[in-house]
């Protein structure tokens, strides 16, 4: 029961009072209204007997005097009333219960006074004689005289007295029994009532699981059904939140950004575990937010209701974070979302330099093709044998021009397409490879030499063609006349391996991990000049990468470099 049923009157309580209260004032009302018809009727009745006895006494009357003192006593006794014989003008002349003598004179009796006119007198009113309330009949008797016969009031007061007593007898029987009867139908209404009442207690604890309680009191059965039916209901919304709860839940778990919830009092009412990762711990309350810009944005948006966006740093790990904080108008919540751009950022930053470094590598052999054609045409109008080295300057940046464009184009390709994994017999690869610039490398005075296993790789044909292709020109032309370059292709227990090895200039151990870098050069006049265009190592990577694969240097200046790619075995 809840505390605020305490004191207040159970139902079947309330029934029975108000019973009690009912039925008592019906009987009383009834009682009374019976006690003065039952009292009038007994009047009228008693009225009657002493009219009739009075008629019978007239016609006993003795005609001697004498006799009158007799006749008196014996009807007053066969009657069972006082009897009364007087004179029309009120002398008293016989009475069954008094001396006439001392009687005083009757004529202004109402009774009498209506006699005397020839009517039947009827009164009630106290006895000057016996000190009781009488009832008098008083009839004309022959010619001058008045019979008068009278009672005590108090016999119907006797007999309605026992009347009463039986009456309410019965009224406590009845009222009783009433009693019993309300009560049981009282316990019978309530019980149900209670039940439901427990149901609804129980719904309201979360025990939405309710079966429809039927009942054959209409009103009650229709109640049982609200209340089942308004606990299924209120069931499937709660289910419907629950879930809509989770779905939420599950959403902001797996966002990358970091979402922080502040309410009203700065407090810090939800954060997602991206928000942990990007922010550290995330405190309680705003106060203890950092970095301390976090703070600033959210206040900031709270002061201006707009939404607030800023760019920040973290330490620890060094992280470029962007915030943006947003009001919400009904209530005093802002949503703070966290963005990790460290990556965005430096890929902007990869792209801006690319752009740069390509313009720039694309204006220099322009610039000398323009400055030679220029020389050209001077020398041609001046038939001057320097034409023939400026058109070979010509054709060297054209070449130059040719072979960036092609890497360019290469190098989109590669980072826009996936590669076509097929089988791929790297021996024979490498051997082709090999034997495309073997007469370029035997021209320079290098040996070259492959070894190859039969080896079989998934990759696309034309991707790994380019990555060794690149590997061989470099190491042509970075080794000097007369050293070597020795080509192996094996396989070890899960990548099959092309290593191309030179003895020519090395590479510094401080360029080792930079010359993968796009337009990364050790030695920016040695790669012009022979042709590089500082994209060639790093399409090998691209390569490698893109096939799952990997590539590794080892190098050391002045004693020659070894590249080697590891590309996964075709499985079968
Ligand atoms: P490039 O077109 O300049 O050769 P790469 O990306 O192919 O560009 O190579 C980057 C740099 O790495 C080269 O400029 C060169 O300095 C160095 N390098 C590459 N291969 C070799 C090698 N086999 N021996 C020595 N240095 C090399």
């Amino acid at each position: 029961m809840s505390k605020s049923a305490r004191g207040r009157t159970p139902l079947s309580a309330r029934f029975l009072i108000t019973y009690a209260v009912a039925y008592v004032v019906l009987i009383v009302l009834m009682g009374l209204f019976a006690d003065r018809a039952a009292s009038g009727a007994l009047l009228d009745n008693l009225t009657a007997s002493l009219e009739q006895g009075a008629r019978l006494a007239t016609e006993s009357l003795p005609e001697h005097e004498a006799e009158l003192s007799g006749w008196a006593e014996a009807v007053s006794e066969a009657g069972g009333f006082r009897v009364t014989l007087i004179e029309a003008d009120g002398e008293v002349i016989a009475d069954s219960h008094s001396d006439p003598a001392v009687m005083e004179n009757h004529a202004d009796r109402p009774e009498i006074v209506s006699a005397t006119r020839g009517e039947v007198g009827v009164a009630t009113r106290v006895s000057a004689s016996t000190g009781f309330e009488q009832l008098y009949v008083a009839i004309p008797s022959d010619g001058s005289r008045v019979v008068r016969t009278s009672l005590p009031t108090r016999v119907i007061d006797e007999e309605l007295s026992a009347v009463r007593y039986s009456l309410l007898g019965v009224a406590g029987v009845a009222g009783l029994l009433g009693v019993v009867v309300v009560g049981f139908i009282a316990r019978r209404l309530a019980r149900p009532i209670t039940e439901l009442t427990e149901q609804s207690l129980a719904v309201v604890e979360g025990n939405l699981d309710v079966e429809p309680r039927r009942s054959q009191v209409r009103e009650l059965d229709q109640l049982g059904l609200a209340i089942s039916s308004m606990a299924s209901d209120l069931g499937k919304r709660v289910t419907d939140t629950e879930r809509a709860m989770e779905y939420l839940q599950v959403v902001l778990r797996a966002l990358p950004q970091g979402t922080i919830l502040i309410d009203g009092e700065d407090n810090i009412a939800y954060a997602n575990p991206a928000a942990h990762e990007l922010i550290g711990p995330v405190p309680g309350e705003l106060s203890g937010l950092s970095p301390y810009q976090c703070q600033m944005v959210i206040r900031e948006a709270r002061e201006t209701g707009a939404r607030v966006e800023r760019v920040m740093d973290r330490d620890k790990p060094a992280r470029r974070l962007r915030a943006a904080a947003t009001p919400f108008d009904d209530d005093d919540l802002i949503l703070l979302v966290v963005v990790d751009i460290t990556d965005q950022e430096r890929v902007d930053q990869i792209r801006r330099d690319f752009v740069a470094n390509a313009s720039h590598e694309l204006k220099t052999p322009v610039t000398t093709i323009i400055a030679s054609t220029d020389a050209l045409r001077i020398a041609v109008e001046r038939d001057d044998e320097s034409a023939i080295r400026f058109a070979a300057q010509i054709e060297s940046s054209a070449r130059q021009l040719d072979g960036l464009v092609a890497d360019l184009l290469d190098l989109s390709r590669l980072e826009k397409e996936k590669p076509d994994l097929q089988p791929v017999r790297l021996d024979l690869l490498a051997l082709d490879e090999v034997e495309r610039i073997r007469d370029e490398a035997e021209a320079k005075g290098l040996s070259l030499d492959l070894s190859a296993d039969e080896v079989v790789v998934s990759g696309s044909h034309r991707d790994l063609s380019i990555a060794v292709r690149n590997l061989l020109d470099n190491a042509t032309r970075y080794t000097s006349e007369g050293g070597w370059i020795e080509v192996a292709v094996f396989a070890d227990e899960t990548s099959g391996v092309v290593e191309v090895r030179d003895n020519g200039d090395g590479i510094p151990t401080r360029d080792l991990d930079r010359v993968f870098e796009r337009f990364y050069r050790v030695d920016v006049g040695r790669s012009r000049t022979t042709g590089g265009t500082g994209l060639g190592l790093s399409i090998v990577r691209h390569v490698c990468v893109s096939h799952g694969g990997s590539v590794e240097l080892e190098s050391e200046l002045g004693v020659g470099s070894t590249f080697a790619l590891r590309l996964p075995l075709q499985t079968a």
